[in-house]
Order: structure tokens, then sequence, then C-alpha cells
């Protein structure tokens, strides 16, 4: 199972993923966005980075998600700003009771971000968001519930993926893009492509 050591370190592996991979989030946004994702990504996982510094050491997976939320929301002024606070926010209270993460608590864990980004944004899946990586990981997760950590976020990892893919046919519905209307087809969501990474690095940090 994931202590809560382990779980700080596999989030500033998975924020580092992202921060590599600023400026593709931000070409993926100069599409059909305002061009802005990778910094807006890059800033609140560098403020995660050092919240997640500054968490003492007997702190709870629960307690070091809400740490992330705030310093998440404090640093990023875009649209992802309140999304990922409130994902955070969810996730951690999914784990309240816990010490360490099985299975089955990440897969409740992923799946309450997903319902936080949901319940937050109002975004269903098709609509070209973040959501449509996050809906499909989250189902994925609960399927795999009874396996072990690492096919649980191999798992996880592959249904973001496909999610991020599929958002390059759809049009987008939500968000700036919504504007561009049919002119968002072909274009990958940076949304999407970023949650991918976060999931990603939670895979790679495991195995
Ligand atoms: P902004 O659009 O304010 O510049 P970002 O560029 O950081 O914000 O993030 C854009 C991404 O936010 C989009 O690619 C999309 O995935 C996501 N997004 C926007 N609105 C919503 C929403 N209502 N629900 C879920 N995701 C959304
Ligand atoms: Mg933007
Ligand atoms: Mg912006």
């Amino acid at each position: 199972p994931i202590s809560a050591t382990i779980f700080r370190d596999m989030m500033r592996h998975a924020g580092l993923a992202i921060i590599e991979k600023a400026d593709w989030l931000s070409d993926l946004d100069g599409q059909i966005g305002d061009g802005d994702h990778g910094v807006s990504m890059a800033q609140g996982w560098r403020a995660v980075l050092h919240a997640l510094d500054d968490a003492p050491t007997d702190e709870t997976i629960s307690q070091t998600c809400g740490r992330m939320g705030s310093a998440f929301l404090d640093a990023v002024g875009a649209s992802s700003g309140p999304l990922y606070a409130t994902a955070f926010q969810y996730a951690g209270h999914a784990v309240a009771d816990r010490l360490d993460l099985d299975a089955p608590a990440l897969a409740a864990l992923i799946a309450a971000a997903a319902d936080g980004i949901t319940t937050r944004g109002g975004a269903v899946i098709g609509d070209k968001t973040m959501a449509d990586a996050w809906i499909p990981a989250a189902d994925v997760a609960r399927q795999n519930a009874d396996t072990d950590v690492v096919r649980l976020m191999q798992a996880v990892a592959k249904a973001a993926e496909a999610g991020m893919n599929a958002t390059a046919d759809l049009e987008a519905r939500k968000g700036r893009a919504a504007k561009l209307g049919k002119r968002s087809l072909g274009h990958v969501d940076p949304g999407a492509a970023s949650a991918f990474l976060l999931l990603s690095g939670m895979r790679t940090y495991l195995a």
C-alpha cells in the first residue's frame, strides 16, 4: 500500500512530469484556447511542490490533499485552478479515514477527484474538457479496485490517454474552446492532456 510519504513523493513525481511538459500544454491551448494552460499548470504544480515540502512528516494523505488544493487554488487564476482545487479537496475527503492507500482506497481517491471536477465545472463526457480524461479514468479505477495499486494505475493511465486522444474528435461545449464550435475539431483538449500527464506520472512513479 501507499503510505502518506510515498503518496507525497508520487504527487511530486506527477507534478514534475506536468511541469516538464508545460510547453506542450500551452501549445495545445494555443490551438483552441488562450495558450496559457502550461503556464497555469506549471504555476499550480510548483506551488503544490512547495506545499508538499512544507508538509509535516506525520500528515495524513487526506490532509496532504487539502494542502495541495489550497496551494493550487491560491496559485492559479485560470479555470483549471478551482477545478483542481476541488478535485484535491474531494480526493482528500474520500480517504479521510486512511493511513495508507490500497487499491480500493486509491480507486476511491481517483473517482472522488473526477467527481470534484465534474461537480465544480459541470462538464459531462464528450464536452471536450479534462473530464473526458477524468471520467473514464474514474470508471476504470472503480472497475480495477480489487487489483493492486500498480495494475490499477496502469489501467487508469491507459484510460486517461484514450480519453485525451478522443477529445480530438470532439467539438468543445465547455470552457474557452466552446466559442470555436467546429473549429475546435482536430485538436486535443489541453486540460485532458494535463489530466493524462498527472495520472501517467502517478503510474510511472509506482512502476
Ligand atoms: P483558461 O481557459 O481559463 O485559460 P486553462 O487554460 O488553465 O484555463 O485550462 C483550460 C482547460 O480547462 C480546458 O482545456 C478544459 O479541459 C478545462 N475546462 C474548462 N472549463 C471546464 C469545465 N467547465 N469543466 C471541466 N474542465 C474545464
Ligand atoms: Mg487557457
Ligand atoms: Mg487563461
